[in-house]
């Protein structure tokens, strides 16, 4: 039989980490409880989780703390986190994708909502990548010819686009500030400012077209998102 899914909830609160531990049992995931930062760190030093959920608000060190130290940590930089948080302002965002969390989910949240990004992560741990090829729904990238197709059908990319599409590719699913797309695609020696940034994936969405364009998110106040979710290509191309 398949391991279920471990999922980590560090939580203080405990209706709402029971809430949360309850939905994942139904679906499939082996949710564990930490209440406080010593305690998740015990449960992590014990065995790893496929996810962790991480409550930005905590008595002791915050959940801002504990991202970074996972971060950084050999052991743990690997395990998704998702920050919960009340906080819905850009900057906090910002900080809790500057600081490792992969995503956040603002509270109150549904459960459903959660359960989806929890997926979301879990999926993009494991893209289907084999030397060169990565594959996201219809949407092919071959590092080591350079070419890019969308349902078999070559599209023609800058080198720029063709790097950007290429990290968030092999990132997909996660949330990039932009400020992270700037230190990992164009490299933190160089001074370009953020903006540039969106005139690159506006070029990007240009050379993949309507369809593959639309599988680049913008996720207001916090970056760009490649996801394999794709909505209506007319819906989701509108104000982008
Ligand atoms: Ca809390």
């Amino acid at each position: 039989m398949r391991q279920l899914p471990g999922v980590l909830i560090v939580e203080d609160e405990s209706a709402i980490a029971e809430l949360i531990a309850v939905n994942l049992r139904h679906n499939g995931f082996r949710p564990t409880w930490a209440m406080d930062s010593a305690s998740a760190q015990r449960e992590l030093d014990a065995v790893l989780p496929d996810v962790i959920l991480l409550d930005w608000m905590l008595p002791g060190e915050s959940g801002l703390t504990l991202a970074k130290r996972w971060r950084a940590n050999a052991r743990t930089k690997a395990v998704p986190i998702i920050m919960l948080t009340a906080r819905s302002d850009e900057t906090d965002r910002v900080a809790g994708l500057d600081a490792g969390a992969d995503d956040y989910i603002v509270k109150p949240f549904s459960t459903k909502e959660l359960l989806a990004r929890v997926r979301a992560v879990l999926r993009r741990r494991a893209p289907e990548q084999v030397g060169g090829l990565v594959a996201i729904g219809a949407l092919s990238l071959d590092s080591s010819t350079y070419r890019v197709t969308f349902n078999d059908q070559l599209l023609k990319l800058g080198p720029t686009e063709f790097k950007l599409l290429n990290y968030l590719m092999t990132h997909a699913e996660r949330v990039h500030s932009r400020s992270q797309l700037l230190d990992n695609v164009w490299g933190d020696h160089v001074f370009i400012e953020e903006r540039t940034v969106d005139v690159h994936v506006k070029r990007l969405r240009e050379a993949l077209g309507v369809s593959a364009g639309s599988m680049i998110e913008t996720v207001r106040g916090a970056g760009y998102r490649l996801t394999a979710q794709v909505a209506q290509p007319v819906a989701s191309s509108a104000g982008l």
